[in-house]
């Protein structure tokens, strides 16, 4: 017969095997992938400007991964992001800060708030991106659309980390832009730009409605839907917590602020200029 302390010592030698295994990975930085000399020298600057560094940083301090997820920037042709599921790589695409760029122009009346909405915007996109991959290696269980889970877990993570106007920054990019959509975009995994606009705008005034009147008077979020949003950020919040619960470093609280340092801007003044304003696409392909 085992004796007690046998079993115990057996079953603690167990459980540090499982939890080396949990936390055997690591988000990653890797280099930037492109060909073109064009966006060579710009990859470079948004590479080394650490925003990339310091998303890394502060997930790598919330939670244990069970492998590598690597995180780069890449020359795609278009303006996108992915997470590609058999490289375990998040891939955000260089195109995508142009694109963003372009839809935040004038939507500001202050420059300065330009720059933190696309700064925010690029944030919220990859921690998008990291929320696939998430659901990936830590087989998370979704019900509905993966993809609004995921814009739930990137607006959760920056509103607890203090960061909400990012939020905001990256529902601008979507703002106003369902004009003629039709049968491909009714199918697609993702929801209408408008309806992402304003579920993010409703978060964050849900995580703090006494104080964010102004997304109603100026973000446009209706009334009736207002009136949810407090429950709906309850909700939500509560779900992914529970969610990664169990892969948390440490349930302490924590520091958990991202503090990523600014985008470096796609163009000098002059170019942004002369940009055309196409029409942004946000079809990230999510696995
Ligand atoms: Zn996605």
């Amino acid at each position: 017969m085992l004796s007690k302390t046998l079993v115990i010592a057996s079953l603690l030698a167990l459980l540090s095997t499982l939890s080396h295994a949990e936390d055997s990975g690591r988000f990653l930085v890797v280099e930037p992938e492109v060909q073109s000399s064009a966006l060579r020298s710009y990859a470079n600057r948004l590479q080394s400007s650490g925003v990339l560094q310091a998303v890394t940083r502060s997930l790598n301090q919330r939670w244990m991964l069970p492998t590598d997820i690597r995180i780069r920037l890449t020359e795609c042709d278009e303006s996108n992001a992915y997470y590609d599921a058999e490289q375990r790589e998040v891939q955000m695409c260089i195109e995508l800060v142009e694109d963003m760029a372009s839809t935040l122009d004038g939507q500001f009346e202050e420059e300065s708030f330009e720059a933190d909405a696309l700064s925010g915007a690029f944030v919220g996109m990859l921690l998008h991106e990291v929320g696939h991959a998430l659901v990936d290696v830590l087989e998370i269980p979704i019900t509905g659309r993966e993809e609004d889970a995921v814009d739930q877990l990137s607006a959760w993570i920056l509103i607890e980390s203090g960061e909400a106007d990012a939020v905001l920054g990256a529902a601008a990019t979507y703002y106003g832009d369902d004009n003629g959509v039709g049968a491909e975009d009714f199918a697609d995994e993702h929801s209408l730009n408008s309806q992402r606009y304003f579920n993010m705008v409703c978060w964050v005034y849900g995580s703090d409605a006494d104080n964010r009147q102004d997304l109603i008077d100026t973000w446009e979020l209706p009334q009736a839907r207002a009136e949810q949003c407090a429950d709906e950020y309850a909700l939500l919040k509560r779900s992914w917590n529970r969610l990664l619960r169990g892969h948390m470093r440490t349930t302490t609280a924590q520091n958990l602020a991202i503090n990523a340092p600014h985008l470096p801007l796609p163009h000098t003044s002059t170019a942004a200029d002369d940009r055309s304003a196409p029409k942004p696409r946000h079809d990230d392909n999510g696995q």
